[in-house]
């Protein structure tokens, strides 16, 4: 028996299917938008619309942008042969907190999960090999230190070794399991500076 009127239960029904969002939680937000100023519900849709519609992956390192090459690519200052290689765009959102890495990144937007499925040619592992045919004298491996991130780091080692550019693993400061996105700006740092060879 449908409770609210059939806009109501749509309403709640869309936002119920958004990730982490049970169905009191979308109950919540529905009645919390119908109760908005009518402005403020058609910006907020309007920036929904507008991001999905402009945002895509920057050309040369794959993190979410609205332009071509994202603005950490196109900064001159940044070292552009040290490239730190993460699974995703909030990784890099972490590392970028800190404010204190100077080199580029690259996002593979996932990592190799033999369990889900998901191999190399998955993630955007290609595109990095891609980048590495430049001037790169560093490659950080910054995956997370779950079983997917180790994986995935011992693939891109192996993959680099014989180009013969140096290849680092971040230090194992950040616990296991640990999202990279939930780690305090201390112990990324830590883990950055006490990166070794692999
Ligand atoms: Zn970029």
């Amino acid at each position: 028996m449908d409770y609210y009127s059939s806009q109501i239960s749509k309403l709640i029904e869309e936002l119920s299917r958004l990730p982490g969002i049970g169905a009191k939680t979308a109950q919540r937000l529905a009645f919390h938008i119908i109760n908005m100023p009518e402005e403020q519900v058609e910006q907020l849709a309007h920036t929904m619309t507008e991001a999905r519609s402009n945002v895509r992956y920057c050309r040369q390192c794959f993190t979410l942008t609205d332009q071509e090459i994202c603005p950490i690519c196109s900064n001159s200052k940044r070292d552009a042969k040290t490239i730190m290689v993460v699974e995703n765009t909030r990784d890099l959102a972490a590392y970028e907190k800190t404010g204190k890495y100077g080199g580029v990144y690259h996002v593979l937007h996932g990592a190799i999960s033999p369990m889900l499925g998901i191999g190399p040619g998955d993630i955007k592992l290609k595109e990095l090999m891609e980048r590495l045919r430049g001037d790169v004298d560093e490659v950080i491996v910054a995956t997370n230190s779950s079983l997917e991130g180790e994986t995935t780091a011992m693939y891109i080692s192996k993959l680099i070794k014989p180009t013969g550019i140096k290849v680092s693993r971040i230090a194992s400061g950040v616990p296991v399991g640990g999202d990279l996105e939930c780690i305090d700006e201390v112990t990324l740092l830590r883990a950055l500076e006490g990166r070794t060879e692999i």
